[in-house]
């Protein structure tokens, strides 16, 4: 099978040249044709010659993606795409004040068995390859005509159950001749796997992290989050705590509102002592209804709740409703079609 470009850093682009007994600045002009000028084809280039097009178009693949869907809203917009094996995973674009954040998908299907998310409803099937990553970004820019600043590794997947192939696809979309997207524009999500969280701290670039806490402590943690039997609360947070004074980051603390089952007054205390000393600001999501049975808490209750960490000093932020419309947490729009595809009686 053929590598893909989109999965090369520029230096291993250079090393493809220089193998090849081509000049290894072909590889910086072909990065910018790549992500600047987005070329569909290697037979678009008309600055290298015949013999150069031909070796890549015998040696590299350039898109592996089928749009399937497109669901937009003023605020946001969802897109389903089939991957080549015929997987399907989701990209969601959120339209901020500061620019388009893209919400991207790590693997088809998860792992970790979250119990409020559609996501971990079906399995891990694979891990997404580097240019799986890239190619929702190139995909979402020209399927809505737009660009992206921001990235989030918040779709399907547990991004640090896919750790290698995450890094690469940091440093393809850092580089300055191609996408230049920063680390420091790059947040990570996660449930909390602490091995990777340490290397990703010991790793020279500078991603944000965010971690899916969902709750103050064990007890109900592990209720929601199976992970937790592995990496209890205590130690996740020291893990957290040393990511944040290290990269000298806040860590944002993400905490889903369920109704009845981590929304209360003490909840809400046991949390703020939870994160005392941890450099972060909390970000409150009150849930979507879904068909997992989870009911979104009373306006007031979610007002309590933000409140208490409010006045015990914390910084805390309700996110904002992105295209609820489009059923706009995470694996939704997947779920939701693959339940249209299994009543019509398509395939996936
Ligand atoms: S919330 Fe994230 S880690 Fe948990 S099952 Fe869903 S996709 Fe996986």
């Amino acid at each position: 099978m053929k590598n893909n470009v989109y999965s090369l850093t520029l230096p291993k682009l250079e090393d493809f040249f220089v193998a090849r007994s081509e000049n290894k600045a072909k590889a910086k002009i072909l990065y910018s044709l790549l992500y600047k000028d987005k070329i569909a084809s290697f037979s678009e280039i008309d600055i290298f010659g015949l013999r150069t097009i031909k070796m890549l178009e015998e040696e590299l693949s350039l898109d592996e993606l089928v749009l399937l869907e497109k669901r937009e809203s003023k605020d946001a917009a969802k897109l389903l795409f089939r991957l080549f094996d015929g997987n399907s995973i989701e990209t969601v674009l959120m339209r901020h004040d500061y620019g388009n954040g893209l919400c991207v998908s790590t693997q088809a299907g998860c792992n970790m068995g979250c119990v409020f998310c559609e996501s971990g409803i079906n399995k891990k099937i694979r891990n997404l390859e580097a240019h799986e990553m890239v190619l929702q970004i190139l995909y979402a820019e020209k399927a809505l005509n737009t660009s992206v600043s921001h990235i989030t590794l918040m779709g399907i997947g547990e991004p640090l159950d896919n750790y290698d192939n995450v890094m690469k696809f940091i440093d393809i979309i850092g580089c300055q001749r191609g996408l230049d997207i920063a680390a420091r524009h790059v947040t990570i999500s996660t449930c909390g796997l602490i091995p990777q969280i340490e290397m990703l701290k010991n790793r020279e670039t500078h991603s944000n992290l965010a971690l899916s806490l969902h709750a103050p402590n064990d007890e109900i943690r592990g209720a929601l989050m199976p992970i937790n039997k592995v990496y209890g609360v205590k130690k996740l947070m020291e893990a957290v705590k040393s990511y944040s004074l290290v990269k000298n980051k806040k860590t944002t603390i993400e905490y889903i509102l369920l109704s009845g089952i981590n929304d209360s007054d003490e909840c809400a205390k046991e949390l703020c002592g939870l994160l005392n000393g941890i450099k972060c600001y909390v970000n409150l999501i009150p849930c979507n209804e879904t068909s997992l049975g989870f009911k979104r808490p009373e306006k007031e209750r979610i007002d309590n709740f933000y409140r208490i960490l409010l006045d015990n000093g914390k910084r805390a932020t309700i996110r904002r409703e992105f295209g609820s419309g489009l059923k706009a947490a995470c694996g939704q729009l997947r779920g939701g079609f693959i339940d249209k595809l299994k009543y019509s009686g398509g395939e996936q």
